[in-house]
């Protein structure tokens, strides 16, 4: 059962889970489209010279039509790619119609040879899965369905002798083709998981499993400068006297607050924005997509009320209380550090006012 469950893993999801598969499909995608931009790039530049060569070349001549297809085709796909996204299903199509199109190619240069063996098509049958991170099935599919058009194309045009040897040749080179793609996909895979785990170690607060200061910095200020959103609410979060919990009931204490302040925050603020501890007992969370102060004022009230509520100290009279301050954005900063410096004065004026714990400004 183990084994087979092996297999499937290699066969469909490059030697990983499924779950953990469908995570990095984006990434296999888009290192797909760089690659193969190149790729239609070099294609189109092949098909140009070929094309020019055929016009002086008698042996050529016969596939000028062809190479002035290919030229068009590349021509298309360059510009496709331009406008499509990266990680889009379309790019990767592309790819998969651009490879048919190098067999076809490699078929048809054997064609004008029908005493020799088709080298070309084979050496593509060798070639082409290592330029594709896919499930292997979908290569497995491509191959075998590249060579069977190949060599029933090929029946009754080549001689009986070489169409025999070809059919040896295409058919063992499609399966060590297959595997080959099955052997590169699960390295480059494996290189996404671990890329993925040193991304997420650097992007994380230890303690909290929340963003980091460098992740928080980033995340915001991909946000300002996207042009199509220019609306947000930055609240910085600040532990009331945190110094005293340290010393009165040890760092290890001091530490809890800080992870059930994280993990109060982390549910509150689900799907509505990047939460992170920016350091010590200070906290960030950036809601996106509105500039209602009323809101803010609401949210901060909710927040300070329910923090003395669920934080817990081993003293159940003694509460944890904290102070926000609240940067409303309407759009006009374009860097994150302008916004926090106006959120920061926000929370110093908190910390001065005993009644409100909060401030917008
Ligand atoms: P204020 O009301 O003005 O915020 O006073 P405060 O005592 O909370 O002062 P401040 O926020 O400046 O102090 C932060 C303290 O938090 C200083 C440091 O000893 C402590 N601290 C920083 N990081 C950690 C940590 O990871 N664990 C623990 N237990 N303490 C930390
Ligand atoms: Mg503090």
């Amino acid at each position: 059962m183990k084994i087979l469950r092996t297999i499937r893993n290699y066969y469909f999801y490059c030697g990983i889970e499924k779950e953990e598969y469908n995570e990095l499909k984006k990434d296999a995608y888009i290192s797909n489209y760089k690659i193969w931009r190149i790729l239609h790039f070099l294609m189109f530049a092949v098909f140009c010279l070929l094309y020019v060569i055929s016009s002086s070349n008698s042996v050529m001549a016969s596939n000028r039509v062809f190479y002035f297809i290919g030229f068009l085709y590349s021509f298309v796909a360059i510009c496709l790619f331009f406008i499509l996204k990266q990680d889009s299903l379309i790019a990767q199509l592309i790819i998969y119609l651009s490879m048919s199109f190098m067999f076809l190619f490699g078929a048809l240069l054997t064609l004008n040879k029908p005493d020799y063996t088709a080298t070309t098509f084979i050496a593509l049958l060798l070639v082409a899965p290592m330029f594709m991170i896919d499930k292997p099935f979908f290569m497995t599919i491509e191959l075998c369905a590249a060579s069977a058009v190949f060599l029933i194309w090929m029946h009754g045009v080549k001689q009986p002798e070489v169409w025999q040897i070809d059919l040896v040749n295409v058919t063992s080179f499609t399966v060590i083709g297959c595997f080959l793609n099955v052997i590169a996909n699960s390295i480059r895979i494996q290189e996404f998981v671990l890329t993925r785990k040193i991304k997420k170690q650097r992007d994380t607060d230890e303690m909290t499993g929340l963003c980091n200061k460098g992740s928080l910095t980033r995340g915001i200020n991909a946000f300002l400068e996207d042009d199509s959103t220019d609306k947000g609410l930055l609240f910085i979060l600040d532990v009331d006297r945190f110094k005293s919990i340290n010393d009165l009931y040890g760092h290890d204490i001091g530490d809890s607050v800080i992870v059930q302040l994280g993990s109060y925050l982390g549910g509150k603020f689900a799907g509505s924005g990047i939460i992170g501890r920016f350091g010590g007992d200070e906290f960030i969370v950036f809601v996106k997509n509105t500039d209602d102060e009323e809101y803010a004022r609401k949210i901060a009230g909710e927040v300070i009320k329910e923090v003395s509520e669920s934080v817990a100290l081993p003293d159940k009279d003694h509460i944890v209380e904290i102070s926000i301050g609240v940067a409303v954005y309407h759009g006009h900063e374009k860097n994150y550090s302008e916004i926090f410096k106006r959120a920061d004065m926000a929370l110093y004026k908190a910390k001065a006012d005993p009644t409100n714990r909060f401030c917008v400004l």
